[in-house]
């Protein structure tokens, strides 16, 4: 099971240190993806720590009106969803509203709540699943403190109440039945959200070539990978990294900043690599597409990489 990173988080990440200036449009987005991808990071490896339950990581689904699940766990008795919230400081609920100490309201949360909840509801009996839905809310920040009885309304789960999940959890003894379930639910996912067509993409000509360090981001002169047979030392920040590791990342960047399949040729010139060593790590790393000479190369992440 595993994390879905956004396709333009992806895209994002892969642009960075390869040119002058990230669009200020997509600076913007990124920290913004950042914060609520390490949030939700966070939650997934509480996940894995405490099941070993079939999960779903944002689910995307366009049926009547659009919904999105941040978390949804499939047990022995229940399908259960989990919205990952990172509101930090007081909060007080009153006349069916969520609002800050300062005075902001919290729009629509505990609607939009309600509204995923039904649609759950809705979906698995429309699919004729014989599991109970049950919905909470993970308000994950410490300092996060409610005033008032949300409780009343909703399901939730404060961060000092997380050893709960052990128990809300429950058990995954119908492996098999349960894992069509994952299949069918997985099946429905139609991303509709921080999609590429809502963003205006960098011309892949304006994209500076060469392999970057993982760490600082910045481009590893080529030199430094001369001779060097398992790690290269990064000329700016000094860390020392697997030759491979930094090759394959330099490969899934070119295949995302390119938007389509990428030849041997491509990888050369994006990379400055010998072909042979290129090779080796197109066919051990990638997936084919196309024959012979016309042949290329995509990126498919592995499930199970949570
Ligand atoms: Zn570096």
């Amino acid at each position: 099971m595993k994390l879905q990173k956004p396709q333009i988080f992806n895209y994002i990440e892969a642009l960075q240190g390869k040119i002058e200036h990230l669009p200020k449009e997509m600076e913007e987005t990124y920290a913004v993806m950042k914060l609520g991808y390490d949030v939700e990071s966070e939650f997934a490896r509480l996940l894995h720590e405490t099941t070993d339950c079939w999960w779903i990581h944002d689910l995307q689904i366009k049926n009547q009106n659009k919904i999105q699940f941040d978390f949804i766990v499939i047990n022995d008795e229940t399908i259960i969803q989990f919205e990952i919230k990172n509101f930090s400081g007081d909060y007080f609920y009153e006349k069916q509203k969520l609002y800050r100490s300062t005075g902001f309201v919290s729009k629509d949360l505990i609607n939009q709540f309600e509204v995923a909840n039904d649609g759950l509801v809705r979906m698995i009996d429309k699919l004729k699943i014989d599991r109970e839905v049950k919905s909470y809310i993970v308000f994950i920040n410490p300092t996060f403190t409610l005033h008032g009885d949300l409780r009343k309304r909703v399901n939730i789960l404060l961060r000092s109440e997380l050893y709960k999940l052990d128990n809300i959890l429950g058990t995954n003894f119908k492996y098999g039945e349960n894992q069509m379930i994952y299949e069918m639910l997985k099946s429905l996912n139609q991303p509709f959200l921080s999609q590429f067509d809502n963003y205006k993409l960098v011309d892949f000509d304006q994209v500076n070539t060469g392999i970057k360090c993982i760490k600082c981001k910045k481009l590893i002169e080529p030199n430094m990978f001369f001779d060097q047979k398992k790690y290269v030392k990064c000329n700016k920040c000094g860390d020392k990294i697997g030759r491979n590791h930094l090759i394959i990342q330099a490969l899934k960047e070119l295949y995302i900043l390119k938007g389509k399949p990428i030849s041997v040729k491509d990888s050369v010139e994006w990379t400055g690599i010998s072909k042979a060593a290129l090779k080796r790590i197109l066919y051990s790393h990638f997936s084919r597409v196309g024959q012979n000479k016309a042949s290329k190369y995509i990126y498919i992440e592995r499930e199970n990489e949570y």
